[in-house]
């Protein structure tokens, strides 16, 4: 199957944050290189200078895809200090849809189609009014897809936290998920962000069809019941569309080249990469236990480093990893010599892909942020997973229970420090370990299963050829077939 369109343009709204933005611009960049479509993004922007800026050096098909930021909103007045994340995220949508509307309504070429993230599903009118297709990108699992459509059920079902619930949650056709591995959004259900997350279950079946960053061989069985369980696809009468891994590439660009010229120097998969995503942090307490379990394993490392407390890491931190006796007092004393030649610490953002994809990196502490998997898994990386906030419990189970290409701590990290002699232990257990061996075989074969699934004829491509042939035939344009 072929299916290419110059004359299909499609908009893509991106609610904000690194984690939604990323996936949004590499779909955007995958429907123009492969299917010669016509993206527009809007960014939904808070004012407040985010990171952001950095990534959007990210090459873009300059020629079919644009990005533009809406005006930024201001929500100052809707949210106060304990409002959670996904409450922002959803108050921050629903406050540019005016913006979202205008920017449509003043195209000179009026998209065919409208995406949204999962924050984005308030939208729905908005493309109706314009009469446009309309589809929801869950940059994400099929598990967590179907645990969010479901939790309306669950929410009629299950009395009490969930949290606190004695038996695994059931939905229907998939692998139960045990209540301390549930989302963020359900870990009470008395906050605002319980409701925009139910709200957010019942609004996704009603889009034309739900895209996941997800393939059809590393999810087989949810996948599976999305189409035939009785219950699950009742819930979801429309379309799913496994159309990942979709993944940064590598951005020349903004090459670290001396970490890089290290790496170089390091015998094959002997580095472990240790980073919590884009906004992960921890605990004094922890980051000490980690510096110390590090040592102990005395493998070689890269760590991305941010001061536990918040803040802005001052000139002298800029200097550790060179050789500095500059410790900052947030690490165990002398660290920095003891590490030298061993361990690299980059102060606060490196270039995770560049690095995953190094051929002497054998190892990744990840917090289990849905885009790191990827970028890991197509590296052929096994993972340390120390999941943090989101989905990440849920995607940290998938990974040592369903894949078999991590270990995690016995306890949550959130909930408990995880000490030093653990850590060695896990650090040891991928990078040296019979058990090491085994995982790495498998995020190997998931690696090329994944390349499979996006190249022609594989499942990812196809899928993505299909949801580009119902993009053409709902705007009753049967061209280009
Ligand atoms: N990232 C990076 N350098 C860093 C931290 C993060 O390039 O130091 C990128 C990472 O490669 C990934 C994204 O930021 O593409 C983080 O997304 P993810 O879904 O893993 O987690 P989130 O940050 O949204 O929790």
């Amino acid at each position: 199957m072929d299916i290419s369109s110059k004359d299909l343009h499609v908009a893509i709204l991106s609610s904000p944050g690194m984690g939604h933005l990323i996936p949004v611009l590499v779909l955007a960049n995958r429907l123009a290189a492969a299917h010669k479509i016509k993206v527009t993004i809007l960014l939904v922007t808070t004012g407040v200078d985010q990171p952001e800026s950095n990534l959007l050096k990210l090459p873009l098909d300059q020629s079919l895809v644009e990005l533009i930021k809406l005006p930024p909103v201001d929500i100052s007045h809707l949210v106060g200090p304990s409002t959670q994340v996904v409450t922002q995220l959803c108050i921050m949508v629903r406050e540019a849809l005016p913006l979202l509307h205008s920017a449509i309504a003043s195209m000179d070429r009026r998209p065919d189609a409208l995406f949204v993230d999962h924050f984005g599903t308030d939208a729905l009118p908005i493309a109706a009014e314009f009469n446009m297709a309309k589809y929801v990108y869950v940059p994400s699992t099929a598990w967590f897809t179907a645990l969010t459509v479901y939790c309306p059920v669950l929410d009629k079902e299950i009395q009490g936290q969930f949290v606190d619930q004695q038996e695994n949650l059931k939905i229907p056709g998939c692998k139960p998920v045990r209540p301390e591995d549930v989302v963020d959004p359900m870990l009470d259900r008395n906050d605002q962000q319980y409701n925009e997350y139910i709200k957010m279950g019942k609004q996704i079946p009603l889009f034309d069809g739900i895209l996941l960053n997800s393939w059809e061989e590393l999810e087989p069985k949810t996948l599976q019941s999305f189409k035939e369980n009785h219950i699950l696809s009742s819930l979801v009468n429309s379309p799913i569309y496994p159309i990942g891994p979709l993944t940064r590439p590598i951005e020349p660009a903004v090459s670290d080249h001396d970490l890089i010229q290290w790496l170089d120097k390091q015998p094959n998969e002997s580095v472990i990469f240790v980073s919590f995503g884009s906004g992960g942090m921890l605990s004094a307490q922890q980051t000490i236990e980690l510096a110390c379990g590090l040592e102990l394993s005395q493998q070689r490392f890269v760590w991305v480093i941010r001061p536990p407390t918040k803040g802005r890491v001052d000139d002298a931190f800029f200097n550790v990893g060179n050789g500095s006796d500059d410790n900052p007092d947030y690490l165990p004393d002398g660290f920095l010599t003891r590490i030298r030649d061993v361990g690299k610490l980059v102060p606060m953002w490196a270039q995770q892909v560049e690095i995953l994809s190094h051929p002497s990196i054998g190892g990744f502490m990840s917090h289990c942020g849905w885009n790191s998997i990827l970028e890991s898994i197509i590296s052929g990386v096994p993972i340390i997973a120390w999941p943090l906030y989101a989905e990440q419990r849920l995607n940290a189970t998938l990974l040592t229970e369903e894949l078999g290409v991590a270990v995690r701590p016995e306890v949550l990290p959130t909930k408990e420090v995880v000490g030093r002699e653990e850590i060695e232990k896990m650090v040891r257990t991928i990078m040296e370990g019979k058990k090491g061996v085994v995982m790495r075989d498998n995020v190997k074969k998931l690696k090329i299963g994944a390349m499979n699934a996006l190249g022609n004829n594989g499942s990812s491509y196809k899928s993505m050829c299909e949801l580009v042939l119902d993009i053409i035939v709902r705007k009753g344009d049967i061209i280009g077939v």
